[in-house]
């Protein structure tokens, strides 16, 4: 079954994902538009014995969302709930979009505390693999989850907040798409804010040499390296109350930056990297002299997401914060000993520790360190070399990016893994919300 306007599935019944590294032709697509046709859908798959999982935008680069049996599309499944004005609570449907929150929140004066880089994917899809973005006060999205209601393996709705089976939350908020169907999600909120963005091209040495103190001194601190430069591409935000005075980027400049320079121009200087390597590093020279340089006041949800227009596959890994420079420090020794050309840069961001159970930066201060090659290049060595430097210094893989962990080798990272599969075997014990990649990451 099709239809049109729906963005997750193309004509004909195929999903792939964003990246491209996963298609699949489900059995049946359904769009469930209420908690009550979820149900409907999850008992059906369990008479017909079928798995069945709901997909978001399909911006996981892993096969995370993969769905052979019954795919739920949560595109209808989508706006706001209810509001807590006292608590500064909302509510919101499953599949909701993270671009449409600001607009549902602004008339009440809210924002989300953080934000990843991007605002494309689902909110449920965003917290299930623990999307997250930068700033060392700051968790990832799922720690903004205050309470959520899923349909689990027999049909049932089961509401987890802070009354109702409290115990569960550290497991559903982030709950990899393995202990049922989201419907709603609750997520506690802060006041709507500006950021003051200040975006500079610096010495990579310099930025790595003073890392842990820019970190700490700054609301949101993060880099990118654009390999074969010494040029770290730092960002920093500093957050301001809502009356202070906004200074957008004036929005063609905005469009010129993004779209034309970021993308566009970007997407064309990566097929011809691609055609000739060896212009690579003269490319990426002249990017670290003509990007970055600005500063800008705006809202927050439009400092800190971007538009991504040229395909990538990308894998990121999790360290201990005071691991992040010696583990960068290998990532650069590696490309420069392999001779690769890497088009893409390499990207560095930080967290605050927090106590769900699957989450990356579990119990934990964080860095992200995540690598990226054009859509048309192999990744596989690279990445492959990339993970060893990661695991070697205690890496936890990004739940939605690629890596090649297996449940082994997961459950010596994360000290609550049992706990996270005992909630499994109790909300899916027949593992009607599994798929290959939950088979090999959880057993
Ligand atoms: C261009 C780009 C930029 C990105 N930037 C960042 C970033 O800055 N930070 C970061 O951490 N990550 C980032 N990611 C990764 C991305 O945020 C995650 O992979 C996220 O899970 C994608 O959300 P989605 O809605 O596309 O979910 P999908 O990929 O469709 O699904 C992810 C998981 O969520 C599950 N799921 C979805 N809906 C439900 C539901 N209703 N109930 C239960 N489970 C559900 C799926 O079954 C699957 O297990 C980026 C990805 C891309 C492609």
């Amino acid at each position: 079954m099709t239809r049109p306007g729906v963005r997750v599935t193309r004509p004909g019944g195929e999903w792939r994902n964003w990246a491209r590294t996963e298609r699949v032709r489900p059995q049946r697509v359904e769009f469930p538009a209420t908690a009550e046709a979820v149900q409907r859908a999850v008992r059906a798959a369990a008479d017909r014995g079928l798995r069945v999982k709901a997909v978001g935008a399909g911006h996981s680069f892993t096969g995370i969302a993969a769905a052979p049996g019954v795919l739920l599309d949560l595109t209808d499944l989508s706006g706001l709930v209810a509001i807590d004005r006292e608590r500064a609570r909302v509510t919101l449907r499953a599949g909701t979009r993270l671009h449409r929150i600001p607009a549902l929140l602004a008339p009440y004066g809210l924002a989300m505390p953080n934000l990843g880089d991007i605002d494309r994917q689902s909110i449920s899809g965003a917290i299930s693999t623990g999307t997250h973005g930068t700033g060392a006060r700051f968790g990832g999205l799922a720690t903004q989850v205050v309470g959520v209601t899923l349909v689990t393996g027999d049909g049932e709705l089961l509401r987890v907040d802070e009354q109702e089976n409290a115990e569960l939350l550290p497991a559903a908020a982030l709950g990899l798409g393995a202990l049922g169907v989201l419907v709603e999600v609750t997520l506690q909120c802060v006041p709507a804010f500006l950021l003051h963005a200040t975006e500079r091209p610096e010495p990579l040495d310099s930025v790595l040499a003073d890392l842990p103190a820019r970190v700490e001194a700054s609301d949101h601190f993060e880099f990118y390296w654009l390999p074969h430069t010494d040029v770290a591409l730092t960002k920093t935000d500093e957050r301001l109350p809502e009356s202070a005075r906004r200074h957008p980027l004036a929005a063609p400049g905005r469009w010129v930056e993004e779209t034309l320079l970021s993308n566009v121009v970007f997407g064309a200087l990566c097929g011809m990297g691609r055609a000739v390597p060896a212009v690579v590093p003269a490319i990426s020279r002249l990017g670290a002299r003509t990007i970055g340089d600005r500063e800008y006041t705006d809202r927050s949800a439009r400092v800190l997401t971007q538009r991504r227009g040229v395909r990538f596959r990308e894998m990121e890994y999790a360290l201990p914060a005071d691991r992040v420079c010696p583990a960068f420090e290998a990532v650069r020794a590696l490309i420069d000993e392999h001779g690769w050309r890497i088009s893409f840069p390499v990207e560095v961001r930080f967290a605050a520790a927090d106590s769900l159970w699957m989450s990356t930066a579990h119990d934990r201060r964080t860095g992200y360190i995540a690598v990226h090659r054009y859509w048309r290049e192999d990744p596989a060595e690279y990445f492959a070399a990339v993970e060893t430097v990661m695991l070697a210094h205690g890496g936890r893989p990004h739940w939605g990016k690629m890596h090649t962990l297996d449940a082994a080798a997961l459950r010596e990272r994360y000290p609550r893994f049992d706990d996270f599969v005992a909630v499994r075997d109790r909300l899916d014990p027949t593992r009607i919300f599994g798929n290959a990649y939950l088979e090999r990451v959880l057993g």
